[in-house]
């Protein structure tokens, strides 16, 4: 079985720097069997009800603005996989085919540094804006068959994400920031995704996730995880204040 990631992204300008997080995507790259295509869930595409990208060739999507020009250059060429986003399709009963998304910089800023080549295919799925976090949960629980064919599932977002209140001269997280990070990732390592699924109930939720499109590629994730993986954490830690960058995997 092919294991289950959430990756914390954090900045775009990640793609163009080198510093502990890339690092640490790079860490998992090489950790794990490398996969013949990888299903990314990114916080950066929101739709409703759920479409999945059935590209031969997504476009490299540059969803952000203010950043330096090397970053709009970057093209991350990865081919799509119509295959499995058909058989993922089948899976879910309920995804629409879509052809109007590609890759964007949830996927692409971190895919290239853990897989600079793009010589695997990479297909989106999106996030269901008007889903509980439960029925996110549900369906990541359908991918999950898609492990054993080779796929890797890659949610991208951040645990903790609150652009407002982002501090650029801050090394690590708000003393709220840190304990919201840390409660989830307790009740991760012991395994108790209800808990997860109730994050709205934690003390801080009002400010670590004042909008949950960058928690939500966890919740997938967590469907997808398999009460027999073995569970890692990365880049454990928050930065500018008010983002965590703590990522998992599940083996
Ligand atoms: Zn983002």
């Amino acid at each position: 079985m092919m294991p289950v990631i959430f990756v914390g992204h954090g900045s775009p300008m990640n793609a163009i720097e080198e510093n502990e997080y890339t690092q640490g995507w790079r860490d998992i790259a090489a950790s794990i069997p490398k996969p013949d295509v990888i299903l990314s869930v990114s916080a950066h595409w929101e739709t409703r009800g759920t479409k999945v990208c059935v590209l031969e060739n997504p476009e490299t999507i540059h969803d952000f603005y203010g950043f330096p020009k090397e970053l709009f250059d970057m093209e991350y060429p990865a081919k799509g996989s119509p295959l499995f986003a058909a058989k993922t399709i089948n899976l879910l009963g309920d995804g629409a085919a879509d052809k109007t998304w590609g890759l964007d910089h949830g996927t692409w800023s971190v895919l290239s540094a853990m897989y600079p080549a793009a010589d695997i295919p990479v297909f989106q799925l999106s996030i269901d804006g008007q889903a509980s976090p439960v029925e996110l949960f549900e369906i990541g629980k359908k991918l999950k068959p898609l492990r054993e064919e080779g796929v890797l599932i890659f949610g991208s977002g951040n645990v903790v994400h609150n652009l407002g209140m982002v501090d650029f001269y801050r090394k690590g997280g708000y003393d709220w920031a840190e304990s919201f990070d840390a409660e989830i990732k307790d009740a991760i390592l012991k395994r108790g995704f209800e808990n997860v699924l109730q994050y709205r109930n934690l003390g801080s939720a009002r400010s670590a996730v004042p909008t949950a499109e960058h928690f939500n590629p966890l919740l997938y994730v967590l469907g997808a995880a398999d009460s027999a993986d073995k569970i890692t954490v990365y880049n454990n830690s928050c930065t500018l204040g008010s983002l965590s960058m703590t990522s998992y995997v599940f083996s």
